[in-house]
């Protein structure tokens, strides 16, 4: 199978040296192995991803000297194809429909517990039939129901990546305790979870490698359940390095300050920004 990656952004701000990072190793990975390196715009948050910064991002990359392969893929331009996964979800019987608020949740989860995620979903609404749902609900997935309907086939996925390198294995209790029942779909806002699309699209362009930054790593193994549960193929994982500001924290796209658009301003060159990410 032809080494396949992608770079796939939000277009909601500038792209930073974070971002020059992961596309030049994403697209250096792949032409070392003679592959295909793909992008696309993950804009399914049809609130904040905006037009232009969509095409800054085509701008600054363009400008890196990255070529990618094929058109780019708008996750904005076949919102409606994610639907038949959640259909999917539906008739395995995985999801059910929440009317919670954010201030509802909080005030059910009392105290934080040890080892729980902020926002762990305490199950209100868990025994909620699909036939009750009304509009403006979230669809979660019944995670009990998913992990039973799993039995004893593995949730495994592949990490080439330094930090969390080898073969990795879901843990149903820790899924229980650590992911819990997540919306997968939420009408009116995000029609579809980010991390849903993105693995979904990850096997749509068939990418084999898919190369990103260590702060994601925490969702490969919800992405990964999800895959096997649809019965999809499960793409091998890289998950690199942060490129950090002078104290040590990661780059958001608030950090203008190292926006790729202001060294190029500024009168550097693209291999001055491989140096700066040491991938010159
Ligand atoms: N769209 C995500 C981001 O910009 C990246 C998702 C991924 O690479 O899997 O953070």
């Amino acid at each position: 199978m032809t080494f396949t990656t992608r770079f796939a952004p939000s277009p909601t701000g500038p792209l930073h040296l974070g971002h020059a990072y992961s596309a030049i190793l994403a697209h250096d990975m792949a032409r070392a192995a003679n592959g295909a390196f793909l992008l696309r715009m993950e804009d399914t948050d049809l609130q904040r991803a905006k037009p232009e910064w969509d095409a800054a991002v085509v701008e600054d990359l363009t400008w890196l000297g990255l070529r990618w392969d094929g058109l780019i893929l708008r996750q904005s331009a076949h919102l409606r194809e994610y639907d038949r996964y959640l259909d999917r979800f539906d008739d395995m019987g995985l999801l059910y429909p929440c009317s919670c608020s954010r201030a509802d949740i909080r005030a059910a989860v009392s105290a934080p517990q040890e080892g729980v995620s902020h926002d762990l979903y305490p199950g209100t609404c868990k025994n909620r039939p699909m036939s009750y749902r009304q509009p403006g609900d979230a669809l979660r997935l019944h995670l009990d129901r998913a992990l039973a309907r799993l039995g004893d086939q593995d949730v495994v996925f592949h990490e080439t990546g330094q930090t969390h390198s080898g073969t990795h294995q879901l843990n149903p209790a820790r899924a229980l305790r650590e992911i819990g029942d997540v919306v997968l779909s939420r009408k009116g806002e995000e029609i579809i979870a980010y991390f849903l699309a993105s693995a979904l699209d990850d096997v749509h362009q068939k990418i084999t490698h898919v190369v990103r930054g260590e702060d994601l790593f925490e969702f490969t193994q919800l992405q990964v359940l999800l895959l096997t549960l649809l019965e999809l193929p499960v793409p091998i994982y890289h998950h690199h390095r942060l490129i950090r500001d002078d104290e040590g924290k990661r780059l958001a796209k608030r950090d203008d300050a190292r926006a790729i658009a202001k060294y190029r301003a500024d009168g550097a060159s693209p291999e001055d920004i491989r140096r700066m990410v040491e991938l010159a």
